[in-house]
């Protein structure tokens, strides 16, 4: 049943005219699916396992469980680190045209000779890029005064209790921000 790996989400239906149920297993590269971003780079191939179900009147049950790396920002310290995203899906083709006008809908069609499942993976994977990112719960990040790297170095900034309260407890910050006059306040304290 199964087959060698392929490197695309098309698959042709020739491959179901004898069988209800084909495998795949596919390692896609994400340039073609247009998934190119700035803050998440998809740094290795998708790895793919599609199974394609033929249903009754030539529909056709699509399943992938999708899986890949990115790099990604560290939101506190600002290094590059790796993150694994995974996404499955569970999709119903019909034999037809797509309508041009219902693009957006939640049908899908294939036209009989092949099914494309590109996009639809491409959409459940954007989903997964994570927005929040930290390279690790105890990152240190970066020193409010100097911009050192805390996780690498110490630096010599004068660091208080307070200033490094601030830098390592968002919350905080935020409510700081939020409310200067807190913060202002905390800051006479001493
Ligand atoms: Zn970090
Ligand atoms: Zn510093």
């Amino acid at each position: 049943m199964k087959e060698g790996i392929s490197d695309t989400l098309v698959f042709n239906m020739k491959d179901l005219r004898h069988e209800d149920f084909k495998e795949y297993e596919a390692l896609v590269p994400s340039e073609p699916l247009d998934l190119t971003y700035e803050e998440a780079r998809f740094i290795k191939p998708l790895s793919c396992k599609v199974g394609l179900f033929r249903q009754v009147g030539d529909n056709i049950y699509v399943t992938a469980d999708v899986d890949t790396t990115l790099l990604v920002e560290c939101r506190r310290c600002i290094n590059p680190f790796e993150v694994g995203i995974t996404t499955t899906l569970g999709l119903l083709f019909s034999l037809g045209n797509e309508s041009s006008e219902s693009d957006e809908g939640d049908e899908r069609y294939y036209d009989g000779e092949t099914l494309d499942i590109s996009e639809d993976v491409r959409r459940a994977l954007v989903l997964e890029i994570p927005t929040w990112s930290l390279c690790s719960e105890t990152c240190k990040g970066l020193c409010p005064e100097c911009g050192a790297d805390l996780n690498r170095t110490e630096c010599s900034c004068e660091m208080t209790d307070e200033t490094s309260f601030h830098a390592s407890n968002s919350l905080s910050a935020q409510l700081a921000s939020a409310f200067p006059k807190i913060g202002s306040l905390k800051n006479t304290e001493k």
